[in-house]
């Protein structure tokens, strides 16, 4: 009958893996503890706990808005360049007439269900009336609220 042989690790290599995995948790016990010590280097955001207080960066593009002075006043000419921009067709301008005959803004439809936020009418925009806003939350179970107007008055200033 044949004898089965197992071999065993020698004993100091062993040793050592035990020793290699001690050292390897001192060192990440080590990081945490650093953090723990000292929370302002933490760069975990703790979301949504933070809701309040979350700044998004500055590169980043979350939804499209119109510029609106303090009396809600916005410089759209209606003049429709960044509808033109626009390579999905995610924005309407749609003019309307002032007291004097003059073509101004009536309302600014933006689609947020087909805007890949590229940015080209923010860009194409003469009378930089447009930029990208940071929102980030924006899920929703009703498709009709992604549809905005985003001008809050009719007209010009
Ligand atoms: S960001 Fe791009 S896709 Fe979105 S509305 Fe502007 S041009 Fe269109
Ligand atoms: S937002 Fe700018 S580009 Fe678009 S219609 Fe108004 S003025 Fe023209």
């Amino acid at each position: 009958m044949a004898k089965i042989v197992v071999s065993r690790p020698p004993e100091d290599g062993r040793i050592r893996r035990i020793a290699r995995g001690i050292l390897s948790l001192a060192k990440g016990m080590g990081v945490t503890m650093g953090y723990f010590l000292r929370p302002s280097r933490v760069v975990t955001e703790q979301y949504p706990e933070n809701r309040k207080t979350l700044k998004m960066t500055e590169r980043f593009r979350g939804n499209l808005e119109m510029v609106h002075d303090e009396n809600g006043e916005h410089d759209c000419i209606a003049c429709g360049m960044c509808e033109r921009a626009c390579p999905n067709a995610s924005i309407s301008v749609l003019p309307t007439k002032s007291l004097a005959g003059k073509k101004v803004l009536g309302q600014y439809l933006w689609r947020m269900d087909s805007c890949t936020l590229c940015g080209l009418c923010v860009e194409a925009c003469p009378t930089n009336a447009l930029r990208m806003g940071r929102e980030f939350e924006n899920a929703t179970d009703d498709r009709k609220t992604l549809v905005r107007v985003l001008n809050r008055k009719e007209g010009r200033s």
